[in-house]
C-alpha cells in the first residue's frame, strides 16, 4: 500500500511532501517528493505516528469494568477515531474477586484482538493507592502495595499487566523493585508522599508518574510533594491530562517549560462516557454527570475521570503552547511512551521496519484517518 502527498513527521524531521510504502503491516520505505504510484492521497495533510495513550479507562459506553471481551473489542474499535493506534487500558480500584474476573476476560481479548486500535495491556490504577489522594476510587477497597496480591492479578491477566500506579510511600521499596524486575512499569501516583520520600524509590528506579498534579501532593513551598519532585527530576516521564480541565492551560505552559517535550506523555484518563452525549452516567458505583469534555461526581461536583478525546487534548496542549513543533509533539504523543514501555523498536515513530501505526491530521489537527499495523481502521 502507498500513502502519498503527505507532510510526514518522522523523528526530529518533517518531510514536507513525501510518501510511504507499507507492506505486511510494516513501513517498507519513507520517501521524499511525489510518486506516480497508485495510493491513498493525503492532499498535503499531516501524517504522524499514531497516538499511544498509556492511561485510558474507556469511552463510548465501554470500560475495563464492563469485564467482557465484546466491551474491550468495542472500545478498541471506537478509540481509533481519536488517532490512538495503541493504548494501555486502565482499571479503577475493584475488589480482588472482580479484578481477577475482569483480567481473565481481558487476557482472552488481548490474545485474540485482530481489529481496531492495539491494546498493549493493562494499567492497574488501584487498589495500591492512598486514601488521602484516592480521587474517584472507592476507599473501602484500597490496600497498601502488596506483592502477593499483585502476583495474583498478573497471573489472572496472563502477564498482561504493563503499568501499576501505586503510592510508593506505603511500601518499603520492595514493591518498586518487584515491578522493575518483572518488566512492569512502576508509576507513582495517587499519593500524598513528600519530596523526601520520593528519593528512595527514585534511586531504586521509578521514572514514571501518573497524571502529574492530579491525585498527588502538589507544589507548596512548605510541603513539597510528588509534583515538585517530578518537575525537579529531569528524567521522570510525566503523564499529563492536557484537557485544560484537569490542568489549566497556564499550568500546561509551566509543565512544558520545565519538563520539555522529552519528559511529558499526553494521556486522556478518559472514562466510559467519553464520546457519548452529555448526561448522567456511572463510574463504577458512583453517579457522574458528563457536560462537554468534563465529567464530575453528581453529588459533590468533584472531577471523576475525564471525558475528553486524545485529539482534543493534543489541540489544547498546542493552544497552551503554540511554540511546540510537530517534531516535539510526536515525542509527547508517541515516542516517549513507546520508549518507556520498551516497544520503540516496533512502534512510536514513522520509521522503516516499524508497524505502520499512523494518524492523518488536517491543519486544525482533527483526525482524518487512522491506520493500525497498515490497516485503515478509521476514516472521517
Ligand atoms: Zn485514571
Amino acid at each position: 500500500m502507498i500513502i502519498k502527498n503527505a507532510k510526514i513527521v518522522v523523528e526530529n524531521k518533517i518531510i514536507e511532501n513525501g510518501w510511504l510504502e507499507i507492506e505486511n503491516k510494516f513501513i517498507k520505505s519513507i520517501n521524499e517528493g511525489k510518486t506516480n504510484l497508485e495510493g491513498i492521497d493525503l492532499e498535503g495533510n499531516w501524517l504522524l505516528p499514531g497516538f499511544i495513550d498509556c492511561h485510558v479507562h474507556g469511552g463510548y459506553g465501554y470500560d475495563f469494568e464492563n469485564g467482557t471481551i465484546s466491551a474491550f473489542e468495542n472500545f478498541s474499535k471506537n478509540v481509533s477515531k481519536e488517532g490512538i493506534t495503541s493504548y494501555v487500558q486502565a482499571s479503577v480500584t475493584n475488589s480482588k474477586e472482580n479484578n481477577i474476573k475482569y483480567l481473565k476476560e481481558f487476557s482472552t481479548f488481548i490474545e485474540n484482538q485482530n481489529s481496531g486500535s492495539k491494546c498493549l495491556g493493562i494499567h492497574m490504577e488501584g487498589p495500591f493507592i492512598s486514601k488521602e489522594k484516592k480521587g474517584a476510587h472507592e476507599v473501602s477497597l484500597l490496600t497498601n502495595p502488596d506483592i502477593a496480591y499483585l502476583k495474583e492479578l498478573v497471573k489472572a491477566s496472563k502477564d498482561n499487566v504493563r503499568i501499576v500506579t501505586y503510592a510508593a510511600d506505603l511500601q518499603d521499596g520492595s514493591f518498586t523493585k518487584y515491578l522493575l524486575e518483572n518488566n512492569i512499569l512502576p508509576s507513582v501516583g495517587h499519593t500524598n508522599m513528600s519530596f523526601a520520600q520520593c528519593e528512595r524509590d527514585y534511586q531504586i528506579g521509578f521514572r514514571h508518574v501518573t497524571h502529574l498534579f492530579n491525585g498527588m501532593s502538589g507544589v507548596s513551598q512548605y510541603e513539597p510533594g510528588l509534583a515538585t519532585f517530578s518537575l525537579y527530576k529531569d528524567d521522570i516521564l510525566c503523564e499529563v491530562i492536557t484537557d485544560g480541565i484537569h490542568i489549566e492551560k497556564d499550568t500546561l505552559k509551566l509543565i512544558y517549560k520545565i519538563k520539555g517535550a522529552d519528559n511529558i506523555c499526553i494521556i486522556t484518563d478518559a472514562m466510559n462516557a467519553k464520546g457519548l452525549d452529555d448526561g448522567e452516567y456511572k463510574l463504577g458505583n458512583l453517579e457522574v454527570i458528563k457536560k462537554g469534555m468534563k465529567v464530575f461526581l453528581k453529588e459533590s461536583g468533584v472531577l471523576a475521570g475525564a471525558g475528553a478525546t486524545y485529539d482534543f487534548n493534543v489541540r489544547v496542549m498546542l493552544e497552551a503552547n503554540p511554540e511546540i513543533k510537530m517534531t516535539d509533539l510526536i515525542k509527547m504523543t508517541s515516542i516517549n511512551i513507546a520508549k518507556q514501555l520498551k516497544i520503540f523498536d516496533k512502534r512510536g515513530s514513522i520509521e522503516k521496519n516499524k508497524f505502520a501505526d499512523l494518524v492523518v491530521l488536517n491543519k486544525n489537527l482533527e483526525v482524518l484517518k487512522t491506520f493500525v499495523e497498515g490497516e485503515r481502521v478509521y476514516e472521517k
